[in-house]
């Protein structure tokens, strides 16, 4: 069993800007991608911001398909509309969120340290997870975790607050799960980048075609997950997404934060959305503790080694 956790559990309270959703990989657990919807559109991204004011979002979680760029009608429509590339119209869209009081939190795949430079003075923080240190070729079939381990040590090295955390339930071994926790781990000793990690359940979703034996993750699986975790790296925060965890409420005193919560449907799992912030105000109280509104960036992060000097008045 885990160690009680003390304080407040937090969450943040955010809107998503999916800036594309069409994608060139065919991961067998994708519920999120498409392969000809195009760009956010100027409409949308109006209608979206005006959406975050009135539900006074803080965090502004910004989107997409791995290196849509490779696709040539992607790349068309960002010469057409005047950016260089996609690197390019994801900063546009962060500084438009930054305009609108938001905090830009991007998670766009897979990224070198170029793009993540490119990325620094707009956005408070970015995300990719790891899933899982071995590849699942059957599953996922162009993913590396090579390439994604070099986005987390390009993101230390570029100095941007990070997270990021492992997929479960995919098929993968039990031991994996732990293998992927030392990678994890192991990066930050070096970089000090991440803020938190996700501890995070596949579930089955309209496009999904996982193989029918996948166990499905029991609480004794988390228990495992969290006491490792704070064994290893016991400085940096586990969060759970609630709307897709079916033990979160047993989870609730082990873990620190409940991650983005929106009135909106949840972009990466549309069949599975939150309940409003009271609902998980209640739970936390049921388990002897209160749930706290955070930032995109950790406290843990919020400082000038972190943060562009110019994001850092916008986070008071
Ligand atoms: S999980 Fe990510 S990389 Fe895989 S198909 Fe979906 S959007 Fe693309």
């Amino acid at each position: 069993m885990p160690q009680l956790r003390p304080g407040p559990i937090s969450y943040s309270r955010s809107i998503t800007l999916t800036l594309t959703h069409d994608c060139p990989w065919h991961c067998r657990y994708c519920g999120f991608r498409s392969d000809g919807e195009g760009l956010l559109s100027e409409d949308s991204l109006n209608t979206l911001l005006l959406s975050a004011r009135q539900q006074r979002a803080r965090e502004a979680l910004l989107i997409s398909g791995e290196h849509p760029d490779q696709l040539p009608h992607i790349k068309k429509e960002l010469h057409a509309r005047g950016f260089t590339d996609f690197i390019d119209f994801a900063s546009y869209v962060a500084r438009r969120a930054l305009d609108s009081g938001l905090l830009p939190h991007g998670n766009y795949g897979a990224l070198n340290l170029e793009q993540l430079l490119r990325l620094r003075p707009t956005h408070v923080s970015m995300g990719l997870m790891l899933e899982n240190i071995e590849d699942l070729p059957d599953i996922a079939p162009e993913k590396r975790s090579s390439g994604r381990l070099k986005t987390l040590t390009a993101a230390g090295q570029a100095k941007i607050a990070f997270t990021s955390g492992i997929l479960i339930g995919l098929g993968e071994s039990l031991e994996s799960r732990f293998r992927s926790l030392d990678a994890l781990a192991r990066s930050h000793r070096e970089y000090g980048q991440l803020q938190e990690i996700l501890i995070q359940n596949f579930i089955p979703n309209h496009a999904s075609s996982l193989p029918p034996d996948c166990p499905i993750p029991g609480l004794q699986d988390y228990f495992d997950l969290i006491s490792y975790w704070r064994e290893i790296c016991p400085e940096v925060p586990i969060q759970i997404p609630p709307n897709l965890n079916p033990h979160w409420r047993e989870l609730l005193p082990y873990v620190d934060d409940l991650g983005g919560i929106s009135s909106h449907r949840d972009e990466v799992n549309p069949l599975n959305p939150w309940a409003p912030p009271q609902h998980y105000q209640d739970a936390a109280h049921a388990a002897a503790r209160d749930l706290q509104e955070r930032l995109p960036i950790y406290p843990s992060h919020h400082h000038s080694a972190w943060l562009d000097p110019a994001l850092i008045p916008m986070t008071f």
